[in-house]
């Protein structure tokens, strides 16, 4: 029952192509080609300098954790959930993303750890990326 509270997020215009991509698995956001700057969320012009020159880019999915917290009460509709993590994601194309990171005791969470994105269906519609730490760093480079 308590899932029923839980809000999902409305897509519009600005948002429609990174929430397409994440139905795809894949993670975008959007870099302004004036300035050259990089942005999250998603919006028609640059945060930076204003240009509505701005473009999707896909991401590579990995980064490493910025800040986060961990909650104790929950908000409505996590309830079941507690304790949970609110991070904010520091993508390697500098970006930072609100989510949260997923198979990761609270205890464990740290500052700086490497993440990679998974996703999470939960709806026809709606597909949440979060986040995942990098366990063997190390394994996925070539032998
Ligand atoms: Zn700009």
């Amino acid at each position: 029952m308590a899932d029923t509270l839980k809000r999902l997020p409305y897509v519009h215009s600005e948002t429609e192509s990174f929430w397409n991509g994440a139905r795809r698995h894949e993670l975008w956001f959007t870099r302004c080609r004036a300035c050259l700057h990089h942005y999250f969320s998603p919006r028609d012009f640059c945060p930076s300098c204003f240009s509505f020159d701005v473009e999707w880019t896909k991401a590579s999915g990995r980064g490493t954790v910025y800040s986060f917290t961990v909650c104790y009460r929950p908000a409505p509709g996590f309830e079941d959930e507690v304790p949970y993590n609110v991070a904010l994601v520091e993508l390697a194309e500098g970006v930072r993303m609100m989510s949260t990171i997923v198979d990761c005791a609270a205890d464990d969470l740290k500052v700086g750890m490497p993440v990679e994105v998974v996703f999470e269906d939960v709806s026809q519609d709606i597909t949440l990326p979060k986040f995942g730490p990098v366990d063997h760093p190390v394994s996925s480079k070539p032998e």
